[in-house]
């Protein structure tokens, strides 16, 4: 199905600052690292890119040094950034986090009405050729990109291409009902959907695990990959249900990581592999990126991911 797609988003381009501190709430003065490429949309492609995918990336940065920085590092794993714009007078998107012991996350994003989400985009824009479109729910939150998103799903959609969808349900990002009813439409649109655990919660709060896997494979999603964070991951694909037990590693800074899984997947899907080996994969590169600080910076390739499953590895042997 996504067999020689070619993979696009459009979406926030951003860096983040994750704080040294657990449990300060974002309230309190203490150091951080960064700036860090970020956005999930640019996460997933520069990981759909490493893994040897062709890619289109459609989003805005600011004339700033930390647009450069996104910008530098996309093209230098090779994502096709002609689609990005530099937008006059705004900003760069930032975005803050930090972690509470028990690894529940606070955000803040400054992301409305920076380059983040004020970028120039037309269906008219998108490359030829079979395209999948992959959308990442949070993307959703804000009304410019919104009406981008749709467009451009509609478009390839009507073009015979498919849509993949990360519901990444932030709450932060999604307040507004607008931001929920276009998620729903996005997944009925869905070729391949790739929720987390929490998406499933946040959801479908009325229904266990098994029911809102359901519901969403009756959207007509022929793919549905659950990431279980380090509980590892569930592929029903062709009729089959695979569950990949995660692996024991030391996770430094887990946000990126499901981007991460979905750019691995989806890549190695368009190179044909199937559906079982890619989630194999996108099982070790999501491991992988937990261990380093950073959201982009625990991306990795295939000869890192192939030494990861190496038996006697860190991952040739599941938890
Ligand atoms: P985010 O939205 O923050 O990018 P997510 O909630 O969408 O992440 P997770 O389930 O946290 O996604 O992580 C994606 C995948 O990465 C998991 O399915 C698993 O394969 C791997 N992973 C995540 N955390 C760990 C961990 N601590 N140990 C091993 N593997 C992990
Ligand atoms: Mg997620």
């Amino acid at each position: 199905m996504l067999r020689e797609c070619r993979i696009v988003t459009v979406g926030e381009i951003l860096v983040e600052f994750v704080s040294h501190m657990t449990g300060c709430a974002l309230q309190r003065t203490g150091e951080y690292s960064g700036p860090y490429p970020s956005g999930a949309p640019a996460i997933f492609l520069d990981q759909a890119a490493r893994m040897g995918a062709a890619t289109n990336m459609f989003g805005g940065v600011g004339d700033d040094g930390f647009g450069r920085l996104v910008l530098d590092r996309l093209r230098a794993d090779g994502v096709g950034t002609a689609g990005v714009s530099v937008v006059p007078g705004r900003s760069t998107g930032v975005a803050f986090v930090s972690y509470h012991a028990d690894g529940a996350r606070d955000f803040i994003f400054h992301l409305v009405n920076t380059a983040a989400d004020s970028f120039d985009f037309s269906p008219d824009l998108l490359p030829q050729g079979r395209l999948a479109l992959h959308v990442s729910g949070a993307s959703l939150g804000s009304a410019p990109m919104r009406h981008a998103i749709l467009s451009a799903a509609d478009a390839v959609k009507r073009a015979g291409g498919i849509v993949t969808c990360d519901p990444n349900a932030r709450p932060q990002l999604m307040q507004d009902e607008t931001a929920r009813q276009t998620l729903a439409r996005v997944i009925g649109l869905a070729d391949c959907l790739m929720p987390s655990t929490s998406d499933l919660e946040h959801l479908y709060p009325e229904l266990d695990e098994d029911a809102a896997i359901a519901r969403l494979a009756a959207s007509g999603a022929p793919i549905v990959a659950v990431k279980r964070g380090a509980e590892g991951a569930t592929i029903i694909a062709e009729g089959a249900r695979y569950d990949l037990p995660g692996h024991r590693v030391t996770e430094i800074d887990p946000t990126g990581a499901g981007d991460c899984f979905c750019g691995t997947f989806l890549a190695l899907l368009t190179q044909g592999a199937a559906p079982q080996e890619a989630g194999r994969q996108a099982n070790a590169a999501g491991a992988i990126a937990v261990t380093r600080r950073g959201p982009m910076e625990g991306n990795s390739g295939p000869a890192e991911i192939a030494a990861f499953l190496k038996p006697g590895a860190a991952g040739g042997r599941p938890a």
